[in-house]
Parts: structure tokens; sequence; C-alpha cells
């Protein structure tokens, strides 16, 4: 295991025992570095239990940790200082001592050595450094415990011990009755702890004692001395890697579950994240496209691997980050096109109107869109028209425009089509206005036909009552594209009867 490794700070049961962290959350999954700089407990007794106790209580008595009991051993709680007897300050600093000394133990003694009254030396300490971790692994566990310093449980320790490299980890038991702070540099390594031996005398009122404590000391300790950071020993390798799935990043991890982290180069990871996925899904509803979803967007999941058997719906805090498996059930069906459509142009080719029928349904408005021969098809509403009808203010005379009427419905699926096209007038070429007629039907449309004499644009004024007579137009039967015989000369003789 290493600070990128991730684990799964959830609720979880190990036996007869169920760890709680101390602000009551779980994170998810969470790298080992997240996990120690945020304390949390449900991923340290995953962690204990993933390396055995014994082999943790082997480490812990290697490191110089003397007050574990037989009772204590086997028991999971151990981790997260479930002692029988405690443990004590001279030991938490024995043992954080060989982090800060690159993994060596040098036993701590307060006696270096004792003279006689004519100077004679009775007694030298003779210290004898043992190498109880790797270099490595040291320098790994540091950098981990400077992010407690900065970014953690003890976050402003790094600026109130002077703003200098410091690793530090937090320890409290129920309702602050222990606190306990051991904070080391490259030169110092401080232990506090405190707390009532007397239990019923109360508990220590704020985790930040010991810290503010700790900080300040620090600060005058290394008052003369250079300010020194932990030196990287040879062997390791810094990799970016996917927080979620603990692999080598991929092209689909979210920023926000990417990170790096120090390996061994010999165990750096190799191979790359395959649970985050991007997909393409409906907007509105994040589900598998269906046919007339309107809004596609494409989004990234985490794809559970089908061999894998962990319970990921526990595992994720935000189930909808799984890759969905549904299909979107809003969007299946598209409306029916506008039909009816009636083009006409005012006598100086400058606007054109617009106006269609559509049957009676739920329906949220139209579009328009507009082309010339050789150019550009555009869209000329803004918003949905919510009109059956509308006035095109820019247009120039003589020219011959395609319009396309869509519908969109409540669950913005856009129809198909109603096609029709107009020649605008030219000034003079033509005088008077003719409004012509952009029946798609043929000339066999009855309903279109009786309606013509309603169709009252023949003053030249073009005002907007001509269009809402339009759109009275019952025109159900006309439900495909429009072919527009604007251009048809028969059609403007049949206006030029009507005006
Ligand atoms: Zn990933
Ligand atoms: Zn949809």
């Amino acid at each position: 295991m290493y600070p990128g490794t991730v684990l799964y700070d959830v609720p979880t049961t190990f036996g007869d025992y169920t760890p709680r962290n101390y602000d009551r959350a779980f994170l998810g999954p969470v790298t080992m570095r997240e996990a120690l700089y945020r304390s949390r407990n449900v991923t340290a007794v995953q962690a204990y239990e993933k390396i055995s106790p014994q082999v943790g209580i082997d480490y812990a008595q290697r490191l110089g940790i003397t007050s574990i009991d037989d009772r204590d051993i086997g028991g999971l709680s151990l981790v997260l200082g479930g002692f029988t007897y405690g443990t004590k300050p001279i030991d938490m600093a024995q043992a954080f001592g060989v982090f800060a000394n690159q993994g060596i133990k040098t036993p701590l003694t307060s006696i270096l050595e004792i003279t006689d009254a004519e100077g004679n030396t009775l007694y030298r300490h003779n210290p004898s450094p043992e190498l109880v971790i790797s270099e490595t692994t040291a320098f790994m566990i540091t950098d981990v415990l400077k992010d407690v310093s900065t970014r953690g449980t003890a976050s402003r320790l790094y600026n109130e011990a002077g703003g200098r490299p410091i690793a530090s980890k937090t320890g409290t038991t129920s309702d602050n009755r222990d606190v306990w702070l051991v904070s080391y540099t490259p030169d110092y390594v401080l232990s506090t702890w405190m707390g009532y031996d007397i239990q019923k005398m109360g508990k220590v009122d704020s985790t930040a004692w010991p810290r503010r404590m700790s900080g300040e000391i620090m600060k005058q300790v290394h008052a003369e001395l250079p300010v020194r950071d932990f030196e990287q020993p040879q062997g390791l390798t810094q990799e970016g890697i996917c927080s979620v799935s603990g692999k080598l990043a991929g092209e689909h991890c979210p920023s926000e579950d990417t990170t790096s982290d120090w390996y061994p180069r010999e165990h750096a990871p190799s191979s790359r994240c395959d649970i985050h996925v991007t997909m393409e899904v409906c907007a509105e509803t994040g589900l598998l496209p269906a046919e007339f979803c309107p809004h596609l967007e494409e989004r990234v999941f985490i794809q559970i691997p089908e061999d894998d058997d962990r319970n990921w719906d526990e595992i994720l805090t935000e189930e909808d980050r799984l890759a969905p498996t549904e299909t979107c059930g809003v969007h299946t069906e598209r409306p029916p096109a506008p039909v009816g459509l009636r083009l006409s142009s005012s006598s100086s080719g400058d606007e054109v109107y617009l106006s269609w029928n559509y049957p009676d349904r739920q329906m949220k408005g139209f579009n328009i869109y507009r082309q010339t021969e050789g150019g550009e098809r555009i869209k000329l509403n803004d918003e949905l028209i919510s009109a059956q009808a509308f006035r095109d203010e820019n247009t120039r005379p003589g020219i011959t425009y395609q319009y396309e009427i869509t519908a969109v419905n409540e669950g913005g699926i856009e129809s198909l089509p109603l096609l029709g096209s107009t020649t605008t007038d030219e000034p003079g070429s033509s005088p008077g206005r003719t409004p012509e007629e952009n029946d798609n039907n043929d000339d066999k449309d009855e309903d279109n036909d009786n309606n013509n004499g309603e169709n009252d644009n023949n003053d030249g004024e073009n005002d907007e009552s001509s269009n809402d007579n339009n759109n009275r137009l019952p025109n159900d039967n006309n439900r495909d594209t429009l072919h527009n015989n604007s251009g048809d000369n028969k059609d403007k003789k049949k206006e030029d009867e009507v005006s």
C-alpha cells in the first residue's frame, strides 16, 4: 500500500466492530493520503485489516511503541488507539522520530554523558541506530503527514510553527478526553498529549490547544535554524493517478478525481483507470439517448467492470455518477410537423409574412429557419415562437427565400419541418402587393382553397390581422413537407384575381 492506494471510506462492519468517523460522514473512495490527513477511521481499520494486525503490531513495536498489552493483540480498534493502557508521549516521539530520521531508529535517551568530579567519563551514551523501515517508506509517510499540517486535521500548524515543512498527526479519543499531536521537522520531534489522568476531571475543550502549543514550541526551537525540507531519497517516482480506481489516470478521469503521488519505482501502477468512461446521454434525463432526445451531452461516468463484485452503490457517495443503463423514456416520439404554411411578401419586398396551423396539442412553440439559394440556413428566432405567425423583416426584394417551420414539444423535441418558399416582390415590378399562397397541398386541397377568400391581404397594408386570419385556417391534412408554388404564375394570377 502506498499514499495513492485507494481505500473506501464507507460504512463498514468488521466482524462485530463498526468503526465510525469522528464527523460521522463518509467520503467514498479516498487515497490513503487523503484518508490519513483527514483522519478517516474506517479506512485506517481497513488498511490495518489488510496488512493483518500482527504485521501492524510488529511495526508499531519496532518503531518504539512499548505499551501494547496481550489483550490488544488481534482487535482492530488498536489501529485507532484503542490500547488497554494507552500509550506514552515518549513512545510517540520515538516512533515518529523514525519517520523524521529516514527510517532509522535511535533509542531515545535523556542522559548523554556522566563525568566525575575530576572530569573522568563514567558513562557515555552510545547510540545504536537501527534501520526499521526503508528510507522510501519513511519519506512517503512524512510526505503525507506534511499534508496534515497544511490541509488536514492540524491545518494551521504549518503557519503556527513559523511556516516551515512540518509533519504531524492528530489523535483524539471520545469527547476529547485525550487530545494528541505529534509533529516533527528534519530537526525536532515533538509529542504532546493533553487530558486528565483522572478521567472524571473532564475533557480538553478543544483539539486546538496541543496544536497551538506545538506550533509555539516548534517556532521557538527552530528560531536559529534554517528552514529545510525532508530529503527525498532515491528510488521514488511520482505518477498521475485516478483517486477512484487507484490506477494510472486515464483520459476519462475527471480532474477532481485525479491526483499524483509517490511510488517506489518498482511498484508504480502500470494499468490505466478502467472505470471512468465518457458516454453520450440525454442532457435532460441523463439516461441513454432515445431516438428523439433533443440535446445530447457527453458526460463522464463510473462504469463498474463486470468482474468487479464490490458493492459500488455503497462505495460511491453520488450514485448518479454511475453509468446509466436505462434509456430515456421522455423523448421517444417526434411531434407532428406544422401544416398549411402561407407566405406573402410586402410590396417593397423587405418583409415576408408567414402563417401556419398546428393541430391542437401540447406544444412549446415553433422555430423558423430561412435559406436562400446557395446561402446558409439560418434560424430567425432566438426564443421559441408561440404564435402561429411570423414576420420576417429582414428580406430583400426579388429574392427567393425558403422557409422551414418546425414545432417543438414539451420535451424539447423538434418536429420535421414544414417547408415553403416565396420570391419577394420588387418595388415597381409588381404594383400592389400580392400575397402568395404557399400551400403545399396541391389544388385538390379544398380546405385551403375555401379559405383563400378570407385571406384579405390585398390592401397593401399588411396588417397583423391578415396573419391572424391565416392562423385559423384548418389544415390538418397537410402533414408532409410542402412544395411551394410561389414561383408559379398560376398562383399569382389566382391572387391577382382575388385582389
Ligand atoms: Zn479514473
Ligand atoms: Zn431524452
